[in-house]
Protein backbone atom coordinates (compact mmCIF):
# COMPACT_ATOMS: atom_id res chain seq x y z
CA UNK A 1 0.00 0.00 0.00
CA UNK A 2 1.22 3.53 -1.12
CA UNK A 3 0.64 6.74 1.93
CA UNK A 4 -0.27 9.48 0.73
CA UNK A 5 1.99 12.54 -0.34
CA UNK A 6 1.93 14.98 2.48
CA UNK A 7 0.66 17.33 0.14
CA UNK A 8 -2.77 15.57 0.07
CA UNK A 9 -2.78 14.05 3.23
CA UNK A 10 -3.08 18.07 4.61
CA UNK A 11 -5.51 18.60 2.46
CA UNK A 12 -7.70 15.31 2.98
CA UNK A 13 -7.31 17.10 6.79
CA UNK A 14 -8.18 20.16 6.19
CA UNK A 15 -11.45 18.98 4.00
CA UNK A 16 -12.29 16.90 7.27
CA UNK A 17 -12.13 19.77 9.12
CA UNK A 18 -14.31 21.50 6.88
CA UNK A 19 -16.66 18.45 7.12
CA UNK A 20 -16.68 18.36 11.06
CA UNK A 21 -17.44 21.87 11.20
CA UNK A 22 -19.80 22.04 8.97
CA UNK A 23 -21.72 18.92 10.63
CA UNK A 24 -21.64 20.76 13.77
CA UNK A 25 -23.52 23.51 12.00
CA UNK A 26 -26.31 21.23 11.42
CA UNK A 27 -26.58 19.76 14.49
CA UNK A 28 -26.10 22.99 16.69
CA UNK A 29 -29.34 24.51 14.51
CA UNK A 30 -31.44 21.17 14.08
CA UNK A 31 -31.83 21.74 17.97
CA UNK A 32 -31.62 17.67 17.79
CA UNK A 33 -29.14 17.69 20.87
CA UNK A 34 -32.15 19.55 23.23
CA UNK A 35 -32.43 16.62 25.51
CA UNK A 36 -28.82 16.39 26.37
CA UNK A 37 -28.40 19.91 26.11
CA UNK A 38 -30.43 19.94 28.83
CA UNK A 39 -29.17 17.39 31.13
CA UNK A 40 -25.63 18.13 30.89
CA UNK A 41 -27.03 21.72 31.57
CA UNK A 42 -28.91 20.81 34.51
CA UNK A 43 -25.91 18.96 36.37
CA UNK A 44 -23.40 21.86 35.49
CA UNK A 45 -25.64 24.31 36.92
CA UNK A 46 -26.29 23.10 40.15
CA UNK A 47 -22.48 23.83 40.28
CA UNK A 48 -22.89 27.20 40.28
CA UNK A 49 -25.94 27.62 42.86
CA UNK A 50 -25.65 30.53 44.58
CA UNK A 51 -26.68 31.24 48.22
CA UNK A 52 -29.97 32.27 49.29
CA UNK A 53 -29.95 36.25 49.84
CA UNK A 54 -31.04 36.58 53.69
CA UNK A 55 -32.88 39.57 52.40
CA UNK A 56 -35.94 37.65 50.51
CA UNK A 57 -38.49 35.97 52.65
CA UNK A 58 -41.27 33.93 51.01
CA UNK A 59 -44.59 34.07 52.71
CA UNK A 60 -46.75 31.01 51.92
CA UNK A 61 -50.09 30.31 51.19
CA UNK A 62 -49.54 26.51 52.89
CA UNK A 63 -51.57 24.02 54.67
CA UNK A 64 -51.24 25.65 57.78
CA UNK A 65 -52.81 28.66 56.77
CA UNK A 66 -55.23 27.56 54.78
CA UNK A 67 -56.12 25.31 58.26
CA UNK A 68 -56.41 28.19 60.05
CA UNK A 69 -58.19 30.97 57.93
CA UNK A 70 -60.35 28.44 55.69
CA UNK A 71 -61.32 27.05 52.37
CA UNK A 72 -59.26 29.01 49.67
CA UNK A 73 -60.10 31.59 48.06
CA UNK A 74 -59.85 33.82 51.25
CA UNK A 75 -61.88 37.07 51.55
CA UNK A 76 -60.12 39.58 49.92
CA UNK A 77 -59.89 41.81 53.33
CA UNK A 78 -57.38 38.65 54.86
CA UNK A 79 -54.97 39.98 51.97
CA UNK A 80 -55.59 43.42 53.06
CA UNK A 81 -54.68 42.28 56.53
CA UNK A 82 -51.34 41.05 55.81
CA UNK A 83 -50.33 43.77 53.35
CA UNK A 84 -50.94 46.19 56.01
CA UNK A 85 -48.67 44.34 58.28
CA UNK A 86 -46.07 44.03 56.37
CA UNK A 87 -46.24 47.86 55.49
CA UNK A 88 -46.00 48.27 59.49
CA UNK A 89 -43.23 45.55 59.69
CA UNK A 90 -41.27 48.11 56.92
CA UNK A 91 -40.94 45.18 54.50
CA UNK A 92 -38.72 46.67 51.32
CA UNK A 93 -41.36 45.57 49.34
CA UNK A 94 -44.19 42.80 48.09
CA UNK A 95 -44.54 40.55 45.12
CA UNK A 96 -47.74 39.59 45.89
CA UNK A 97 -48.06 36.18 43.56
CA UNK A 98 -51.44 36.16 43.84
CA UNK A 99 -54.32 35.75 40.99
CA UNK A 100 -56.60 38.51 41.17
CA UNK A 101 -58.44 39.37 37.82
CA UNK A 102 -61.93 39.16 38.74
CA UNK A 103 -63.84 41.15 41.24
CA UNK A 104 -65.07 39.39 44.78
CA UNK A 105 -68.77 39.30 43.99
CA UNK A 106 -70.66 39.04 47.17
CA UNK A 107 -67.89 41.49 49.28
CA UNK A 108 -67.00 44.55 47.24
CA UNK A 109 -66.35 45.96 50.10
CA UNK A 110 -62.98 43.61 51.00
CA UNK A 111 -62.16 44.65 47.54
CA UNK A 112 -61.86 48.20 48.36
CA UNK A 113 -60.05 47.54 51.80
CA UNK A 114 -57.69 45.56 49.76
CA UNK A 115 -57.15 48.58 47.17
CA UNK A 116 -56.41 50.67 50.07
CA UNK A 117 -54.38 48.39 51.69
CA UNK A 118 -52.16 48.28 48.81
CA UNK A 119 -52.54 51.68 47.58
CA UNK A 120 -50.96 52.68 51.69
CA UNK A 121 -48.17 50.28 51.49
CA UNK A 122 -46.52 52.03 48.06
CA UNK A 123 -44.39 49.24 47.49
CA UNK A 124 -46.86 45.94 46.25
CA UNK A 125 -46.41 44.36 42.75
CA UNK A 126 -49.13 42.47 41.38
CA UNK A 127 -49.17 39.85 38.88
CA UNK A 128 -50.10 39.51 35.09
CA UNK A 129 -50.38 36.16 33.86
CA UNK A 130 -51.11 34.69 30.35
CA UNK A 131 -53.19 32.16 29.15
CA UNK A 132 -54.07 30.58 26.12
CA UNK A 133 -58.21 30.94 25.96
CA UNK A 134 -56.92 27.31 23.42
CA UNK A 135 -54.75 24.86 23.73
CA UNK A 136 -51.80 26.50 21.99
CA UNK A 137 -54.37 28.74 20.57
CA UNK A 138 -54.13 32.71 20.98
CA UNK A 139 -53.39 33.97 24.75
CA UNK A 140 -55.33 36.89 26.73
CA UNK A 141 -53.66 38.66 29.95
CA UNK A 142 -55.07 38.15 33.23
CA UNK A 143 -54.40 41.66 34.67
CA UNK A 144 -55.35 42.14 38.42
CA UNK A 145 -59.14 44.02 38.09
CA UNK A 146 -58.73 48.08 37.49
CA UNK A 147 -58.74 48.87 41.19
CA UNK A 148 -56.00 46.85 42.13
CA UNK A 149 -54.11 47.70 39.36
CA UNK A 150 -54.60 51.58 40.02
CA UNK A 151 -52.89 50.72 43.69
CA UNK A 152 -49.96 48.64 43.00
CA UNK A 153 -46.79 49.86 42.50
CA UNK A 154 -46.01 48.37 39.50
CA UNK A 155 -47.01 45.08 37.84
CA UNK A 156 -45.39 42.24 36.83
CA UNK A 157 -45.92 38.79 34.47
CA UNK A 158 -45.48 36.10 36.60
CA UNK A 159 -44.71 33.41 33.21
CA UNK A 160 -42.64 30.48 34.44
CA UNK A 161 -40.89 29.50 31.37
CA UNK A 162 -41.55 25.39 31.43
CA UNK A 163 -40.03 23.81 29.25
CA UNK A 164 -40.99 20.08 27.49
CA UNK A 165 -39.69 18.11 30.25
CA UNK A 166 -41.37 19.88 33.07
CA UNK A 167 -38.32 21.82 34.12
CA UNK A 168 -38.19 25.97 34.57
CA UNK A 169 -34.73 26.84 33.31
CA UNK A 170 -35.54 30.13 32.03
CA UNK A 171 -37.73 33.64 32.69
CA UNK A 172 -38.05 36.04 30.05
CA UNK A 173 -37.28 39.46 31.88
CA UNK A 174 -39.98 40.88 29.84
CA UNK A 175 -42.97 39.23 28.00
CA UNK A 176 -46.15 40.65 27.25
CA UNK A 177 -49.10 40.36 24.63
CA UNK A 178 -48.52 42.03 21.51
CA UNK A 179 -45.25 43.24 22.62
CA UNK A 180 -42.93 42.45 25.74
CA UNK A 181 -44.56 45.70 28.16
CA UNK A 182 -44.17 43.49 31.22
CA UNK A 183 -41.04 43.22 33.36
CA UNK A 184 -41.21 39.84 35.14
CA UNK A 185 -42.53 39.99 38.49
CA UNK A 186 -39.68 39.96 40.67
CA UNK A 187 -37.77 42.46 38.39
CA UNK A 188 -40.83 44.96 38.77
CA UNK A 189 -40.24 44.52 42.33
CA UNK A 190 -36.71 45.69 42.31
CA UNK A 191 -37.15 48.46 39.68
CA UNK A 192 -39.69 50.09 42.29
CA UNK A 193 -36.12 51.52 43.84
CA UNK A 194 -35.14 52.55 40.25
CA UNK A 195 -35.70 56.35 39.43
CA UNK A 196 -38.28 56.31 36.73
CA UNK A 197 -36.78 57.22 33.55
CA UNK A 198 -33.66 55.18 34.50
CA UNK A 199 -33.12 52.98 31.67
CA UNK A 200 -30.69 49.97 33.19
CA UNK A 201 -29.54 47.49 30.79
CA UNK A 202 -31.31 43.89 30.85
CA UNK A 203 -28.93 41.13 30.62
CA UNK A 204 -30.15 37.96 28.79
CA UNK A 205 -30.88 37.03 25.19
CA UNK A 206 -32.38 39.48 22.77
CA UNK A 207 -35.76 37.47 20.88
CA UNK A 208 -37.32 40.54 19.99
CA UNK A 209 -36.00 42.98 17.24
CA UNK A 210 -36.41 46.41 17.71
CA UNK A 211 -37.12 47.10 14.22
CA UNK A 212 -39.36 44.27 13.65
CA UNK A 213 -43.43 44.74 13.44
CA UNK A 214 -44.96 44.77 16.24
CA UNK A 215 -46.13 40.95 16.37
CA UNK A 216 -50.21 40.11 16.49
CA UNK A 217 -52.16 41.37 19.86
CA UNK A 218 -53.02 37.67 20.39
CA UNK A 219 -49.36 36.51 20.91
CA UNK A 220 -47.37 36.16 24.05
CA UNK A 221 -43.82 38.18 23.25
CA UNK A 222 -41.13 36.86 24.96
CA UNK A 223 -37.49 38.99 25.56
CA UNK A 224 -34.43 39.02 27.56
CA UNK A 225 -34.24 35.06 27.92
CA UNK A 226 -31.93 34.32 30.54
CA UNK A 227 -31.31 31.05 32.77
CA UNK A 228 -31.85 31.62 36.45
CA UNK A 229 -28.96 30.11 38.97
CA UNK A 230 -31.42 27.99 41.09
CA UNK A 231 -30.02 27.72 44.50
CA UNK A 232 -30.10 24.37 46.00
CA UNK A 233 -32.63 23.16 46.86
CA UNK A 234 -34.40 26.00 45.23
CA UNK A 235 -36.55 26.68 48.31
CA UNK A 236 -33.14 27.68 50.08
CA UNK A 237 -34.86 31.12 50.82
CA UNK A 238 -36.34 31.94 54.58
CA UNK A 239 -39.76 30.81 54.12
CA UNK A 240 -42.99 31.54 56.76
CA UNK A 241 -46.55 30.65 57.00
CA UNK A 242 -49.32 32.78 55.78
CA UNK A 243 -51.12 32.71 58.99
CA UNK A 244 -48.25 33.58 61.14
CA UNK A 245 -47.69 36.95 59.67
CA UNK A 246 -51.11 37.69 60.02
CA UNK A 247 -51.42 36.39 63.51
CA UNK A 248 -47.99 38.16 64.35
CA UNK A 249 -46.60 35.13 65.11
CA UNK A 250 -43.17 36.43 63.19
CA UNK A 251 -41.28 38.47 64.99
CA UNK A 252 -40.85 41.99 62.77
CA UNK A 253 -37.19 41.73 62.91
CA UNK A 254 -37.69 38.74 60.40
CA UNK A 255 -39.32 41.08 57.88
CA UNK A 256 -37.87 44.60 58.21
CA UNK A 257 -36.16 45.81 55.18
CA UNK A 258 -36.88 42.43 53.39
CA UNK A 259 -38.01 41.42 49.98
CA UNK A 260 -40.69 39.63 50.69
CA UNK A 261 -42.71 37.35 47.84
CA UNK A 262 -46.31 36.04 48.30
CA UNK A 263 -47.64 33.25 46.68
CA UNK A 264 -49.55 29.35 46.94
CA UNK A 265 -47.37 26.85 48.01
CA UNK A 266 -49.71 24.07 49.01
CA UNK A 267 -50.66 20.64 47.18
CA UNK A 268 -52.74 21.00 44.49
CA UNK A 269 -52.66 24.43 44.45
CA UNK A 270 -50.55 27.22 42.54
CA UNK A 271 -48.29 27.31 39.69
CA UNK A 272 -45.84 24.28 40.25
CA UNK A 273 -42.83 23.55 38.07
CA UNK A 274 -39.35 21.74 38.62
CA UNK A 275 -35.76 23.19 39.18
CA UNK A 276 -33.54 22.15 36.96
CA UNK A 277 -31.47 18.56 38.13
CA UNK A 278 -34.10 18.38 41.15
CA UNK A 279 -36.35 14.35 40.82
CA UNK A 280 -39.10 14.28 38.93
CA UNK A 281 -41.24 13.96 42.43
CA UNK A 282 -39.63 17.24 43.18
CA UNK A 283 -41.78 20.59 42.76
CA UNK A 284 -40.87 24.20 43.20
CA UNK A 285 -44.00 26.62 43.80
CA UNK A 286 -44.47 29.88 41.99
CA UNK A 287 -43.41 32.11 44.64
CA UNK A 288 -40.10 30.45 45.38
CA UNK A 289 -39.73 31.12 41.22
CA UNK A 290 -39.94 34.54 41.79
CA UNK A 291 -37.59 34.18 45.08
CA UNK A 292 -34.80 32.52 42.43
CA UNK A 293 -35.49 35.60 40.52
CA UNK A 294 -34.61 38.48 42.78
CA UNK A 295 -32.16 36.57 44.00
CA UNK A 296 -30.75 36.16 40.88
CA UNK A 297 -30.98 39.63 39.89
CA UNK A 298 -30.00 40.76 43.43
CA UNK A 299 -26.99 39.25 42.84
CA UNK A 300 -25.91 40.16 38.96
CA UNK A 301 -25.76 36.14 38.35
CA UNK A 302 -28.02 36.05 35.30
CA UNK A 303 -26.75 33.52 32.81
CA UNK A 304 -27.25 34.33 29.25
CA UNK A 305 -27.70 31.12 27.60
CA UNK A 306 -25.50 32.08 23.73
CA UNK A 307 -27.48 32.59 20.25
CA UNK A 308 -27.24 30.47 17.74
CA UNK A 309 -25.24 31.81 15.94
CA UNK A 310 -22.44 31.70 18.95
CA UNK A 311 -23.02 28.57 19.74
CA UNK A 312 -23.16 27.26 16.23
CA UNK A 313 -19.79 28.98 15.09
CA UNK A 314 -18.42 27.76 18.52
CA UNK A 315 -19.06 24.42 18.08
CA UNK A 316 -17.55 24.54 14.34
CA UNK A 317 -14.18 25.76 15.63
CA UNK A 318 -14.40 22.75 18.73
CA UNK A 319 -14.96 20.17 16.07
CA UNK A 320 -12.21 21.11 13.22
CA UNK A 321 -10.16 21.65 16.15
CA UNK A 322 -8.42 18.78 16.26
CA UNK A 323 -7.71 17.90 12.86
CA UNK A 324 -6.21 21.66 12.74
CA UNK A 325 -4.17 20.74 15.69
CA UNK A 326 -3.05 17.45 13.96
CA UNK A 327 -0.67 19.95 11.89
CA UNK A 328 1.75 20.79 15.14
CA UNK A 329 4.33 18.34 15.77
CA UNK A 330 4.10 15.86 18.75
CA UNK A 331 -0.11 15.93 18.38
CA UNK A 332 -0.22 14.26 14.48
CA UNK A 333 -2.24 10.94 15.71
CA UNK A 334 -5.90 12.74 15.39
CA UNK A 335 -7.12 10.62 18.74
CA UNK A 336 -4.92 12.50 20.77
CA UNK A 337 -5.71 16.42 20.06
CA UNK A 338 -9.49 14.71 19.46
CA UNK A 339 -9.41 13.96 23.29
CA UNK A 340 -8.29 17.03 24.09
CA UNK A 341 -10.50 19.22 22.31
CA UNK A 342 -13.24 17.01 23.96
CA UNK A 343 -12.15 17.78 27.63
CA UNK A 344 -11.37 21.71 26.11
CA UNK A 345 -14.96 21.95 24.99
CA UNK A 346 -16.68 20.90 28.62
CA UNK A 347 -14.16 22.74 30.32
CA UNK A 348 -14.80 25.64 28.27
CA UNK A 349 -18.62 25.56 28.80
CA UNK A 350 -17.95 24.91 32.85
CA UNK A 351 -16.01 28.10 32.79
CA UNK A 352 -18.09 30.23 30.65
CA UNK A 353 -21.60 29.24 32.77
CA UNK A 354 -19.35 29.88 35.83
CA UNK A 355 -17.38 33.03 35.17
CA UNK A 356 -19.17 34.34 32.07
CA UNK A 357 -22.83 34.29 33.40
CA UNK A 358 -22.64 32.52 29.70
CA UNK A 359 -24.29 28.89 28.75
CA UNK A 360 -22.87 27.18 25.90
CA UNK A 361 -23.86 23.66 25.41
CA UNK A 362 -20.21 21.63 24.20
CA UNK A 363 -22.96 19.04 23.50
CA UNK A 364 -23.02 19.53 19.56
CA UNK A 365 -18.85 19.89 18.83
CA UNK A 366 -18.61 16.73 21.65
CA UNK A 367 -21.21 14.66 19.35
CA UNK A 368 -19.10 15.53 16.05
CA UNK A 369 -15.68 14.73 17.99
CA UNK A 370 -16.85 11.31 19.64
CA UNK A 371 -18.47 10.66 15.73
CA UNK A 372 -14.90 11.45 14.32
CA UNK A 373 -12.91 9.42 17.08
CA UNK A 374 -15.36 6.30 16.46
CA UNK A 375 -14.51 6.17 12.71
CA UNK A 376 -10.76 6.98 13.29
CA UNK A 377 -11.14 3.93 15.90
CA UNK A 378 -12.92 1.85 13.36
CA UNK A 379 -10.10 2.44 10.88
CA UNK A 380 -7.41 1.42 12.99
CA UNK A 381 -9.21 -1.64 14.35
CA UNK A 382 -9.81 -2.79 10.92
CA UNK A 383 -5.89 -2.01 9.58
CA UNK A 384 -4.37 -3.73 13.03
CA UNK A 385 -6.97 -6.72 12.55
CA UNK A 386 -6.07 -6.35 8.62
CA UNK A 387 -2.49 -6.40 9.67
CA UNK A 388 -2.35 -9.42 12.02
CA UNK A 389 -3.69 -11.62 9.10
CA UNK A 390 -0.95 -10.40 6.53
CA UNK A 391 2.20 -11.22 6.46
CA UNK A 392 4.25 -8.09 5.87
CA UNK A 393 6.91 -8.64 3.66
CA UNK A 394 4.96 -10.03 0.98
CA UNK A 395 1.32 -8.59 1.52
CA UNK A 396 0.34 -12.18 1.69
CA UNK A 397 -2.19 -14.13 3.88
CA UNK A 398 0.30 -14.82 6.81
CA UNK A 399 -0.37 -18.15 8.82
CA UNK A 400 -2.85 -17.17 10.89
CA UNK A 401 -5.34 -16.43 8.04
CA UNK A 402 -4.18 -19.64 6.01
CA UNK A 403 -4.69 -21.79 8.89
CA UNK A 404 -8.19 -19.67 9.60
CA UNK A 405 -9.27 -20.30 5.21
CA UNK A 406 -8.13 -24.03 5.64
CA UNK A 407 -10.22 -24.86 8.19
CA UNK A 408 -13.79 -23.16 6.67
CA UNK A 409 -12.34 -24.05 2.72
CA UNK A 410 -12.32 -27.92 4.00
CA UNK A 411 -15.81 -27.46 5.61
CA UNK A 412 -17.31 -25.69 2.64
CA UNK A 413 -15.68 -28.77 0.56
CA UNK A 414 -17.41 -31.56 2.55
CA UNK A 415 -20.89 -29.90 2.56
CA UNK A 416 -20.41 -28.71 -1.74
CA UNK A 417 -18.68 -32.57 -2.13
CA UNK A 418 -16.27 -30.67 -4.17
CA UNK A 419 -12.66 -31.01 -4.45
CA UNK A 420 -10.25 -28.59 -2.32
CA UNK A 421 -6.27 -28.55 -3.34
CA UNK A 422 -3.68 -27.20 -1.45
CA UNK A 423 0.01 -26.62 -2.24
CA UNK A 424 2.61 -25.97 -0.15
CA UNK A 425 6.08 -25.02 -1.35
CA UNK A 426 9.32 -24.10 -0.20
CA UNK A 427 12.45 -22.34 -2.33
CA UNK A 428 15.46 -24.47 -2.91
CA UNK A 429 18.84 -23.93 -1.30
CA UNK A 430 17.44 -20.26 -0.22
CA UNK A 431 20.12 -20.36 2.46
CA UNK A 432 22.41 -20.67 0.20
CA UNK A 433 20.84 -17.92 -1.94
CA UNK A 434 20.99 -15.55 1.08
CA UNK A 435 24.29 -16.46 2.01
CA UNK A 436 26.01 -15.77 -1.38
CA UNK A 437 23.61 -12.57 -2.18
CA UNK A 438 22.84 -11.34 1.01
CA UNK A 439 19.18 -10.81 2.89
CA UNK A 440 17.91 -8.00 0.57
CA UNK A 441 18.66 -10.31 -2.76
CA UNK A 442 16.90 -13.48 -0.77
CA UNK A 443 13.59 -11.04 0.36
CA UNK A 444 13.50 -9.88 -3.07
CA UNK A 445 12.98 -13.98 -3.94
CA UNK A 446 10.09 -14.04 -1.60
CA UNK A 447 8.27 -11.15 -2.80
CA UNK A 448 8.83 -12.34 -6.57
CA UNK A 449 7.37 -16.09 -5.68
CA UNK A 450 4.50 -13.72 -3.74
CA UNK A 451 3.67 -12.32 -6.99
CA UNK A 452 4.04 -15.18 -9.39
CA UNK A 453 1.71 -17.39 -7.12
CA UNK A 454 -0.79 -14.50 -6.75
CA UNK A 455 -1.18 -14.51 -10.39
CA UNK A 456 -2.01 -18.44 -11.09
CA UNK A 457 -4.38 -18.10 -7.93
CA UNK A 458 -6.75 -15.34 -9.59
CA UNK A 459 -10.24 -17.03 -8.44
CA UNK A 460 -11.95 -14.92 -5.80
CA UNK A 461 -11.52 -17.79 -3.06
CA UNK A 462 -7.95 -18.89 -4.12
CA UNK A 463 -5.93 -17.91 -1.28
CA UNK A 464 -1.78 -17.32 -1.11
CA UNK A 465 0.30 -17.50 1.90
CA UNK A 466 3.26 -17.19 3.67
CA UNK A 467 3.52 -19.31 6.05
CA UNK A 468 7.14 -18.49 7.36
CA UNK A 469 10.33 -18.45 6.32
CA UNK A 470 10.50 -19.67 2.47
CA UNK A 471 7.62 -21.71 2.65
CA UNK A 472 4.52 -20.61 1.06
CA UNK A 473 0.89 -22.33 0.65
CA UNK A 474 -1.83 -22.13 -2.26
CA UNK A 475 -5.30 -23.04 -1.01
CA UNK A 476 -7.73 -23.76 -4.54
CA UNK A 477 -11.47 -24.38 -3.93
CA UNK A 478 -12.99 -26.27 -6.25
CA UNK A 479 -10.12 -27.30 -7.70
CA UNK A 480 -8.96 -31.33 -8.98
CA UNK A 481 -5.56 -32.92 -8.52
CA UNK A 482 -5.06 -32.49 -12.54
CA UNK A 483 -6.02 -28.53 -12.01
CA UNK A 484 -3.71 -28.21 -9.33
CA UNK A 485 -1.03 -30.11 -10.92
CA UNK A 486 -1.23 -27.78 -14.23
CA UNK A 487 -0.90 -24.93 -11.37
CA UNK A 488 2.29 -25.94 -10.05
CA UNK A 489 3.58 -26.94 -12.98
CA UNK A 490 3.15 -23.31 -14.54
CA UNK A 491 4.66 -22.03 -11.50
CA UNK A 492 8.06 -24.04 -11.96
CA UNK A 493 7.90 -22.39 -15.68
CA UNK A 494 7.03 -18.83 -14.14
CA UNK A 495 10.27 -18.91 -12.05
CA UNK A 496 12.52 -20.62 -14.39
CA UNK A 497 11.70 -17.81 -16.63
CA UNK A 498 11.85 -14.82 -13.54
CA UNK A 499 15.64 -16.71 -13.43
CA UNK A 500 15.76 -15.84 -17.47
CA UNK A 501 15.19 -12.32 -17.45
CA UNK A 502 18.15 -10.06 -16.91
CA UNK A 503 18.22 -8.64 -13.86
CA UNK A 504 20.36 -5.59 -12.75
CA UNK A 505 18.69 -2.93 -14.74
CA UNK A 506 15.77 -2.97 -11.67
CA UNK A 507 17.30 -3.18 -8.09
CA UNK A 508 14.17 -5.00 -6.82
CA UNK A 509 14.54 -7.92 -9.35
CA UNK A 510 14.63 -11.28 -8.24
CA UNK A 511 17.69 -13.62 -8.33
CA UNK A 512 17.27 -16.79 -10.12
CA UNK A 513 15.70 -19.56 -7.38
CA UNK A 514 13.58 -22.82 -7.76
CA UNK A 515 10.90 -24.21 -5.69
CA UNK A 516 9.60 -27.52 -4.62
CA UNK A 517 6.08 -27.84 -4.48
CA UNK A 518 3.74 -30.54 -2.41
CA UNK A 519 -0.07 -31.16 -3.27
CA UNK A 520 -2.69 -32.43 -2.14
CA UNK A 521 -5.99 -32.84 -2.95
CA UNK A 522 -8.98 -33.59 -0.81
CA UNK A 523 -12.18 -35.20 -2.12
CA UNK A 524 -15.23 -35.29 -0.60
CA UNK A 525 -15.95 -38.57 1.17
CA UNK A 526 -12.15 -38.28 2.48
CA UNK A 527 -11.85 -38.47 6.53
CA UNK A 528 -9.45 -35.73 6.67
CA UNK A 529 -8.77 -32.93 9.24
CA UNK A 530 -7.30 -29.64 8.05
CA UNK A 531 -4.22 -30.97 9.74
CA UNK A 532 -4.10 -34.43 7.93
CA UNK A 533 -4.38 -32.29 4.57
CA UNK A 534 -1.52 -30.01 5.31
CA UNK A 535 0.64 -32.77 6.68
CA UNK A 536 -0.10 -34.72 2.96
CA UNK A 537 1.15 -31.81 1.28
CA UNK A 538 3.88 -31.21 3.69
CA UNK A 539 5.08 -34.98 3.16
CA UNK A 540 4.53 -34.91 -0.66
CA UNK A 541 6.66 -31.41 -0.74
CA UNK A 542 9.26 -33.58 1.45
CA UNK A 543 9.00 -35.81 -1.30
CA UNK A 544 9.74 -33.30 -4.06
CA UNK A 545 13.07 -31.96 -1.90
CA UNK A 546 14.31 -35.89 -1.26
CA UNK A 547 13.63 -36.26 -4.89
CA UNK A 548 15.79 -33.46 -6.65
CA UNK A 549 14.16 -30.24 -5.97
CA UNK A 550 12.38 -28.20 -8.43
CA UNK A 551 9.67 -29.68 -9.02
CA UNK A 552 6.22 -30.97 -7.96
CA UNK A 553 4.94 -33.78 -6.10
CA UNK A 554 1.60 -35.39 -4.87
CA UNK A 555 -0.07 -38.63 -3.91
CA UNK A 556 -1.30 -38.69 -7.86
CA UNK A 557 2.56 -38.59 -8.72
CA UNK A 558 5.44 -36.42 -9.38
CA UNK A 559 5.14 -33.53 -11.64
CA UNK A 560 8.75 -32.90 -13.48
CA UNK A 561 8.25 -28.80 -14.58
CA UNK A 562 7.25 -29.00 -18.40
CA UNK A 563 10.44 -27.11 -20.46
CA UNK A 564 12.16 -26.21 -18.05
CA UNK A 565 16.13 -27.70 -17.57
CA UNK A 566 17.22 -29.18 -14.67
CA UNK A 567 18.81 -25.69 -13.70
CA UNK A 568 20.04 -25.98 -9.81
CA UNK A 569 20.84 -22.90 -8.01
P1 LIG B 1 15.85 -26.38 1.15
O1 LIG B 1 16.00 -26.42 -0.33
O2 LIG B 1 16.03 -27.69 1.77
O3 LIG B 1 14.56 -25.75 1.52
O4 LIG B 1 17.02 -25.50 1.67
P2 LIG B 1 16.92 -24.09 2.29
O5 LIG B 1 18.26 -23.47 2.34
O6 LIG B 1 15.88 -23.27 1.60
O7 LIG B 1 16.49 -24.45 3.72
P3 LIG B 1 15.34 -23.79 4.53
O8 LIG B 1 14.09 -23.83 3.75
O9 LIG B 1 15.31 -24.44 5.86
O10 LIG B 1 15.90 -22.36 4.65
C1 LIG B 1 15.17 -21.33 5.16
C2 LIG B 1 16.01 -20.08 5.03
O11 LIG B 1 15.20 -19.00 4.71
C3 LIG B 1 16.67 -19.74 6.32
C4 LIG B 1 16.68 -18.25 6.38
O12 LIG B 1 18.00 -17.78 6.14
C5 LIG B 1 15.87 -17.85 5.18
N1 LIG B 1 14.81 -16.90 5.54
C6 LIG B 1 13.77 -17.10 6.36
N2 LIG B 1 12.99 -15.97 6.40
C7 LIG B 1 13.59 -15.05 5.60
C8 LIG B 1 13.29 -13.69 5.23
O13 LIG B 1 12.31 -13.09 5.66
N3 LIG B 1 14.14 -13.09 4.34
C9 LIG B 1 15.21 -13.71 3.86
N4 LIG B 1 16.03 -13.06 3.02
N5 LIG B 1 15.52 -14.98 4.21
C10 LIG B 1 14.75 -15.65 5.05
MG1 LIG C 1 13.89 -23.74 1.59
Amino acid sequence: MSTPAPATKWKARLLTAVGAAALAVLVTLSGLTATPDAWLYDRLVRGAAPDADPRIVVVDIDQKSLAELGRWPWSRRVHAQLIDRLRLAETKGIAFNVLLSEPALFDPEGDALLARAIGRSGRVVLPVFAEPVQRNGPSVELMPIPEFAASAASLGHAEMALEEDGVARSVYLRAGLGSPHWPALALALLQLDQPSGASTELPGRRLVATELPPASDTDWVRDHEVRIPFTSPPNAFRHVSYTDVLNQRIPTSLLRGNWIVVGVNATGMGQIARAPGQPLTASMSGADYQANLLNMLLKDAAITPMGEGGQALLAALLAALPLLLSILPGLRRVWLPTVLTMVAALVLAVLLLRYGHTWFSPVPALLVLALGASLWLYRLLRRTHKQAQSDALTGLANRNRFDQALDQELRVARRSGQPLSLLVMDIDHFKQLNDSQGHTAGDAALKALGRVLRSRARRPRDLVARLGGDEFAVLLPETSAQAAATIATTIHVDLANLGRKPHGANASASPPFTASIGIHTFQSGDDLGPEDVFDRADAALYRAKQTGRNRSFSHTGEHEPVGVSATRI
